[in-house]
């Protein structure tokens, strides 16, 4: 049946819940495209702060934090197209796509030292696969996704496979693990295949000048607040009621907790709209501190997943989110950022790797039983940073093992902990030693017990479609939707989301732009497969 499209949006009302990127992006093509008026649209997020995942917070004293870093690449069509409407954050004549195109054309990731053994630079000039590997991952990449069904990756592989050069960089550039969702792998392989030539050195990877909330999520934020959009902050939505016959499904009413904690509802009315992002990777995140291990929180107090819970149970349509979040041993993952106020480890590792700050990318200590990566960003990666404090980020994918060196788990490690695994695996102990004495670096651990959950293995009908079959005024957005062919872990999914959810929904005489696809390019394949054979 054909879709309805609104041709009259002037009094239409736009409820967004929740306040990532997907959201951000939804109201910036509601006004742009749809004309739908700012004033008429309302960002409704639990936190006190917008853009979900993509955060970046502190100042010298305290330490900064970034639960993670953003790796981008120039076919995030969706994602690049937002960015080319939005005023940078330091200059209003130059769009954020324009600033990060221009700061990626004089920091090209060309990494040295991407995977790290014994504290020394391995040899990365071939991904180690034999000619079973390569057959496997050739299959993978040209069988269907349906005969797929909710795989994993290990059941697809043989045991040396995750042993190989491909493995660790594959699994520590995208976080993927053994047990994720193989049709996912398989989407990675095919969208990205035209990466595949440089990813031992991270190639074609793309970074934004400072870290995303200040280089991306504030100057949209600034954007949609120059036209009247309504931030409601520490405002949940804990459940909507819906119209669901059968030609028709309809929003009708929000549930939410307002500022002051009292529940209140919203009224749906009959021009108006509902966007959900559903679920989120970064929900219930806990930030410890140099002495203080972060607590690996649960789902009984997630607004995301039991939001999710509740209208699932209403629809089939509406997906089911505990197959993405009802195993936290298997999703969760811990990160850190260091803050160093001395160059000493910053010199080093420029000299160690090869690499100047911003163009190295992941480094990745493979004898690490927490496989732990680190990322030094191009300085300062806050706009508040002064020139004599440096940062780095890292993080570990599997925080239930026991340190090398530091004999406990990583998720029962404190900042200064984390640091001294770190050294060890570096070799650096004696040169940070007295630095650390001196009280010259902070750390901050990150714990995510939902950060791998839209990897889960998973079949159709798993995550509702953007636009439901018959749904009259409600879409919903961001990862844990259905978009054939994109893939998640990104923040190109959840731009596509929001713009298939606007144009799907409102008259804009625009199409979604398609998903890049290099797989049919024979150069790209041709290239694709010597690299896998090298
Ligand atoms: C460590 C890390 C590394 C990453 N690396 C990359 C990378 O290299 N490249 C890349 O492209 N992407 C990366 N990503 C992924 C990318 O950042 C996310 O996929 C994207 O930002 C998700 O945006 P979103 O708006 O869809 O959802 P989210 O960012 O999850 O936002 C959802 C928002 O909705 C709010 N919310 C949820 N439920 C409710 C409710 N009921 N009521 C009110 N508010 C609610 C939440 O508080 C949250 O603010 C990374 C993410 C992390 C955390």
């Amino acid at each position: 049946m054909k879709r309805e499209k609104n041709k009259n949006p002037i009094g239409s009302k736009v409820y967004l819940v929740g306040g990532g990127i997907a959201s951000m992006a939804a109201a910036v093509y509601l006004v742009k495209d749809a004309e739908v008026q700012g004033k008429n649209i309302h960002i409704l997020e639990q936190e006190d702060i917008l853009g979900g995942a993509c955060d970046g917070a502190g100042e010298p004293e305290e330490g900064f934090v970034v639960r993670g870093g953003r790796m981008h690449e120039e076919h995030f069509v969706c994602y690049w197209d937002l960015l080319s409407n939005i005023p940078s954050y330091e200059d209003s004549d130059v769009s954020v796509k324009d600033e990060s195109f221009e700061f990626n054309s004089r920091f090209v990731s060309n990494s040295q030292a991407r995977l790290i053994k014994d504290g020394k630079k391995m040899d990365v000039s071939s991904f180690g696969l034999s000619l079973s590997d390569q057959a496997d991952l050739l299959k993978l990449t040209f069988v269907s996704e349906s005969s797929l069904g909710n795989k994993r990756i290990e059941d697809w592989f043989s045991q040396d496979f995750f042993e190989t050069n491909f493995w660790y960089i594959w699994t520590t550039m995208f976080a993927f693990q053994k047990w994720s969702s193989l049709a996912e792998m398989r989407r990675y392989m095919k969208r990205f295949i035209h990466l595949v030539d440089g990813l031992h050195r991270l190639g074609g990877v793309m970074r934004t000048k400072y870290n995303q909330y200040h280089s991306v999520i504030i100057p949209i934020k600034r954007y949609l607040a120059e036209r009247g959009v309504h931030f409601d902050m520490n405002t949940q939505v804990i459940d909507i009621d819906f119209n669901l016959s059968a030609d028709k499904k309809t929003a009708t009413v929000l549930h939410i907790i307002d500022n002051n904690g009292d529940e209140d509802e919203i009224v749906i009315g009959d021009n108006d709209y509902v966007f959900i992002t559903n679920g989120s990777l970064v929900e219930n995140t806990d930030n410890g501190s140099w002495s203080k291990a972060p607590i690996l929180k649960d789902k009984s107090t997630s607004g995301a997943w039991l939001l999710w819970e509740k209208i699932a149970k209403k629809d089939k349509e509406f997906g089911n989110p505990g197959i993405f979040s009802d195993n936290i041993d298997l999703q969760k993952w811990y990160s850190f950022t260091a803050t160093l106020k001395d160059t000493t480890f910053h010199d080093y590792m420029e000299n160690f790797s090869g690499n100047v700050d911003g163009t190295g990318g992941l480094v990745t200590m493979t004898d690490s039983n927490w496989l732990m990566s680190i990322v030094v960003a191009r300085q300062p990666h806050f706009p508040n940073q002064p020139d004599d404090v440096k940062i780095f980020w890292g993080y570990g994918l599997y925080p239930d093992k026991i340190g090398n060196y530091v004999k406990k788990k990583m998720s029962e490690c404190n900042g200064e902990e984390l640091l001294e695994e770190l050294w060890y695996h570096l070799q650096v102990q004696d040169l940070m030693k007295p630095i650390v004495a001196a009280g010259k670096v902070n750390n901050i651990p990150v714990a995510m017990p939902f950060i791998d959950s839209l990897f889960m293995p998973r079949t159709l009908g798993d995550r509702p479609d953007v636009i439901p079959e018959r749904a009259t005024n409600f879409a919903f957005l961001g990862q844990f939707t259905e978009v054939s062919e994109d893939c998640v872990f990104t923040v190109e999914y959840s731009v596509r989301t929001a713009q298939m959810a606007v144009y799907g929904h409102f008259d804009t005489g625009k199409e979604v732009i398609p998903v890049y696809n290099s797989i049919h390019k024979p150069n790209v394949l041709i290239k694709a497969a010597k690299a896998i054979s090298r």
